[in-house]
């Protein structure tokens, strides 16, 4: 395919093709008299992966038809159309390690043992949803059309062929049908069977469909979920235990993947959640196997790693950085008594960022650190930025962790803007920013430090200057009340004390306001404060019902004229203010790079 060209992936497939097409061995089947005019030399290979790729070597494109590789398909879509339950009243899942066509059913109740042997596909096809035979097949051909992503057709010479000599199939479906697990008319049903098998797919349809298969029944071309996630996994799991004849246990313990073979050389194996494998190549060894078939998936499966049992690689730590309310603070601009507090008593916040996958084994270690360190802690903040995709499960678990903790007192912010993963005992926030600041502001009030309003003397800019200045200040000041949503304007604020309330900082952006960071009582803003009068790309409103004081820019041109020693003061008070505040990001960078 266009741009794999020049993949490893590539390379490493032909490689393969090269040296499997040089594997003579194995008989093209003939009990079927149209399939023995196949090709033995046809040979392709293909692999899908769940976004789409197709990487492919050799006859991919022969038509051929599909036999017994049909078999967990047609399998998914009973179960996607009957459920699980009333499926397995008419077909076991029991490996029989018998032949494909073996006459052998369970002695009790008559069922067949699998759905990968002849007699469990031809129940199978019968249980797909459809009024009668025609519309069976109906169903069965637009199913598999939708596993390949392109509608396919019966190849009605093979059919006529499987008919004519297909006695053992008969043979199978009188004795299930006198047995009572073959509910439907007997020539109805082998018809829809035979036409299933006789349904004309390429290599690469068998790696899409296999694809599909792995992708918990989602197309990976078309997108189109197929079947359910449950019916795919159901084909998947006799895949694993019955898909190749009598070999199935020594191909499991060999490749690792569930399969399935049939009489015409294809062959798919599925690696659930990465990958679908499809194989063609005529000539069959002795137990129905596809000679080059069986080679090919074995060695891509050793070369690629895809053994299902081998475990996987063990993924990267699970938290990319955890910190506490004491060093690591929100963007809010706080007076001097509440980051005080905040540096005396924030270690009671708890940051905890992942990153990668949640499955169950990271959840687990996520839910037993942050419950491991319950005593000093009262906002646990977990940060699922960074994380992947947070399986069912370990939603599941950290939702349970945030009711327990929530039990003791305990409050869970989770940080989360595009997942929406269901947490509903956790607060949810769209930024660590406002996680911090939201747990900063209930800590400040559970200490009781929080600063609702600042007396002039008291803010942080005037703190140390002299008390006559300050009096003196007062002279220039005028008070300024402003609503929530207000915005201040800025060439009249050369500096505005914020006396109670609040103000944030907004960039409008794409015409949408976006909140920056905000300031509390007894810190300053404006462009004294700010040295800088530029022009500003943000601007300054109201966050509740505010008072500020505020410094006009006349009055400060007036102040300059009539106070040099006080401009001055002000002046070295905004600096010292500037140095310790970059003094602070320092020291936070610096705990945030640990
Ligand atoms: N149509 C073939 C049969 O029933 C399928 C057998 C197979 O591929 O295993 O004989």
């Amino acid at each position: 395919m266009s741009g794999t060209i020049i993949s490893p992936i590539h390379d490493l497939l032909n490689d393969l093709h090269g040296r499997l097409q040089e594997e003579r061995g194995g008989e093209v089947a003939t009990y079927i008299p149209e399939l023995g005019k196949a090709d033995p030399e046809w040979f392709g290979v293909a692999v899908a992966t769940l976004d789409g790729v197709l990487y492919e070597a050799g006859d991919t494109e022969v038509p051929f038809t599909i036999q017994s590789v049909s078999k967990p398909f047609v399998y998914a879509l009973a179960l996607q159309d009957r459920g699980m339950e009333r499926v397995l009243q008419q077909v076991g899942v029991e490996p029989t390690g018998d032949a494909f066509n073996a006459v052998r059913l369970e002695p009790e109740t008559g069922r067949p043992y699998n759905p990968m042997v002849n007699a469990g596909a031809i129940v199978t096809s019968s249980l797909v949803d459809g009024a009668d035979a025609e519309a069976r097949l109906d169903r069965i051909l637009a199913g598999l059309s939708a596993f390949a992503g392109r509608p396919l057709a019966v190849d009605h010479k093979v059919l006529v062929s499987e008919a004519a000599t297909g006695d053992r199939n008969r043979a199978l479906a009188y004795l299930m049908h006198g047995a009572g697990s073959l509910r439907c008319d007997v020539d109805d049903s082998l018809t829809v069977y035979f036409a299933q098998c006789s349904t004309l797919v390429t290599t690469r349809d068998l790696a899409v469909m296999t694809a599909t298969l792995a992708g918990g029944g989602v197309n990976p071309i078309t997108g189109q979920q197929v079947v359910s996630v449950e019916a795919a996994a159901g084909a998947l799991t006799v895949m694993a235990t019955c898909g190749t004849y009598d070999y199935a246990g020594e191909w499991l313990m060999r490749a690792g993947l569930p399969a399935k073979s049939g009489v015409s050389g294809g062959l798919i194996a599925a690696l659930p959640s990465q990958l679908g494998l499809g194989v063609f190549s005529p000539p069959l060894d002795p137990r129905g196997n596809s000679v080059r078939g069986v080679a090919a998936c074995q060695e891509l499966s050793g070369r690629f790693g895809l053994h299902l049992m081998r475990p996987t690689e063990r993924p990267g730590p699970v938290f990319h950085r955890t910190l506490r309310g004491d060093t690591a603070h929100s963007s809010r601009v706080r007076c001097h008594d509440e980051r005080a507090a905040l540096t005396r008593a924030g270690r009671a916040i708890a940051v905890y960022e992942v990153r990668g996958d949640l499955a169950f084994n990271a959840a687990e270690e996520v839910v037993r650190t942050i419950t491991a360190d319950t005593e000093s802690v009262r906002w646990v903040i977990l940060d699922l930025l960074r994380a992947g995709r947070v399986q069912t499960v370990a939603a599941t678990l950290l939702e349970a962790m945030a009711a327990k903790l929530g039990e003791r007192g305990i409050t869970m912010v989770v940080v989360d803007s595009e997942q929406g993963v269901p947490l509903p005992s956790a607060i949810v926030a769209a930024t660590r920013d406002a996680a911090l600041e939201l747990c900063e502001d209930a800590l400040l009030a559970a200490e009781d430090a929080a600063r609702h309003s600042v007396s002039l003397h008291e803010q942080d800019l005037l703190r140390a200057l002299d008390d006559d200045l300050v009096y003196a200040l007062r002279d220039y000041l005028e008070t300024r009340d402003y609503q929530p949503g207000e915005r201040l304007v800025e060439d009249v604020a050369a500096l505005a004390f914020i006396l109670s309330g609040g103000l944030a900082r907004e960039v409008v952006v794409g015409g949408r306001a976006v909140r920056e960071t905000s300031m509390g009582p007894g810190t300053a803003v404006g462009r004294l404060a700010l040295l800088d009068d530029t022009g500003h790309a943000h601007r300054i409103v109201a966050e509740g019902p505010t008072r500020c004081e505020v410094l006009t820019t006349a009055n400060l041109t007036r102040l300059e004229r009539e106070n040099a020693r006080l401009v001055d003061a002000l002046r070295w008070s905004i600096a010292r203010a500037l140095a310790a505040r970059l003094h602070r990001a320092d020291a936070e960078n610096h705990a945030l790079m640990r």
